[in-house]
């Protein structure tokens, strides 16, 4: 049994002082709040904390305490083109060009090594859960490699080291437009027809780490319509992935094709539901809206991947309004930061309605943790709660960024950053700890300038 004494802690939808957990086999046994702050008039944290309060066996954290965050969108190889691909003009189809020349030089070993590295990043920035939408699959000519999942592999391996728990969304990527065959690099990602990937994906048990398995569909530009309800049944019970609506161009050649939106199409052949997550969600129509929400289908953006790619603001508050789940993934990695995620569904909206106020502090942390986790397939993580998975994710609340904010909901959405979380624990196992880390910043930053650097040299 581990226990730890929690100066602040996130607990039941509110900032909590002095919180006691006890943690058994990577779950919480015991969380005891000893009053809520606020209760009588005028009293502050200051006035009541008793902080430290509990020695010996006791692991006291100082600072704010908040459930694992969940990255729900994951392209581990991006992570490769940060800071590389901000020269010249462009737009997401010139920006794939750069990404497909990243992805042609991987192998499984190269990948294993990026992968730990971008994993090991997102870990001390307190995610403790990423989902990863894995689609490159087969060796640079299409064929698959001996062992037809050896960069799955690498990618379970990966999560593993890192101490993050993994969801691998295996990905259907058949054709490079509505039925345009694929090319160059493209071979890399399809298994020729949606019956080879069912074959491969549904063969495939993870051998390491805290791991599921889901499924993908890469998009309704890369899976015809005809074959996503192949992919939707090997996913029955599991968590089902898709990029939706993340471009104008996309929604204007689907409607080309099927004369329906590319949510339409999806909702016409089972793919929406609750465990479904509609990644993007940018371009939506007002019914497109209706369909996410009648189905419990989750949107899962990625604000400041959007942002980097010129995307568009996706409409957040109209989804949470109709009842959507919202969601948030760094997705190619441009920033690796739930902080910025969360923040960005309520600046964004401002950005386009020229109103401020849209998102209260609790829902953009609940987006963070609870609906993340559970879109991942872990809805036993996200709360700080008995019986629940033991994640600790605890911000320094006196850094130059947080201190004198109130150490509250808001500093941890408004003011904190990834560099301000300084203990992380995953299932109860410590991954990154208060003064004196597992594993430190400086070796997060070599290993991914290594793993990056044999990329391009
Ligand atoms: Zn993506």
């Amino acid at each position: 049994m581990t226990s730890y004494l929690l100066e602040r802690a996130w607990v039941d939808g509110a900032v909590e002082s002095d919180v006691l957990v006890e943690i058994e086999d990577g779950r919480f046994t015991r969380v005891e709040v000893p009053g809520r702050v606020g209760d009588l008039p005028g009293e502050t944290s200051a006035g009541r904390s008793q902080f430290p309060r509990v020695s010996g066996e006791t692991t006291q954290l100082p600072g704010l305490t908040l459930p694992g965050l969940a990255n729900t969108h994951s392209h581990a190889f991006h992570r490769a083109l940060r800071g590389r691909t901000q020269r010249g003009r462009g737009t997401f189809w010139t920006w794939r060009e750069q990404m497909y020349a990243v992805a042609e030089r991987l192998d499984p070993d190269s990948y294993l090594r990026l992968a730990r590295a971008t994993y090991r990043e997102m870990v001390a920035a307190g995610m403790t859960s990423v989902g990863e939408f894995h689609y490159l699959h087969h060796q640079p000519d299409g064929t698959p490699y001996a062992d037809p999942h050896a960069m799955s592999h690498a990618l379970v391996e990966a999560a593993a080291q890192a101490g993050i728990r993994l969801t691998l969304l295996d990905t259907c990527y058949l054709s490079s437009g509505f039925g345009e065959p694929p090319q160059g690099v493209q071979r890399r990602f399809s298994d020729a027809d949606v019956e080879a990937w069912a074959t491969r994906a549904g063969a495939f048990r993870p051998t390491a780490g805290t791991t599921r398995t889901g499924a993908a569909i890469h998009s309704v530009r890369a899976v015809p319509a005809e074959a996503m309800p192949t992919v939707a049944d090997l996913a029955a019970g599991r968590p089902l992935h898709v990029h939706v609506s993340e471009q104008v161009a996309e929604n204007a050649a689907c409607v080309a094709a099927y004369a329906r939106t590319p949510v339409e199409v999806l909702l016409d052949h089972g793919v929406l539901g609750p465990l479904t997550t509609a990644v993007h969600a940018t371009h939506l129509t007002d019914d497109d809206i209706g369909h996410l929400a009648d189905t419990a289908t989750y949107a899962g953006f990625c604000p400041t991947t959007e942002r980097d790619l010129g995307d568009g603001i996706g409409p957040g508050r109209r989804l949470r309004e109709a009842g959507v789940r919202l969601t948030v993934g760094s997705d190619s990695h441009a920033v690796v930061d739930p902080f910025e995620e969360m923040r960005a569904l309520e600046l964004d909206e401002r950005l386009a309605s020229q109103q401020r106020g849209h998102w209260p502090a609790a829902d953009l942390l609940e987006a963070g943790t609870r609906h993340g986790q559970a879109s991942l397939g872990w809805d036993d993580a996200g709360e700080i709660a008995v019986g629940r998975r033991a994640d600790l994710v605890t911000l320094d609340t006196a850094s130059p960024r947080t201190a004198g904010t109130g150490a509250d909901a808001h500093t941890a959405v408004f003011a904190a950053t990834a560099a301000d979380v300084t203990h992380v624990v995953v299932d109860g196992r410590v991954v990154v700890r208060q003064g004196g880390a597992v594993q430190t910043r400086e070796e997060i930053g070599r290993e991914l300038d290594a793993a990056i650097g044999s990329l391009f040299s």
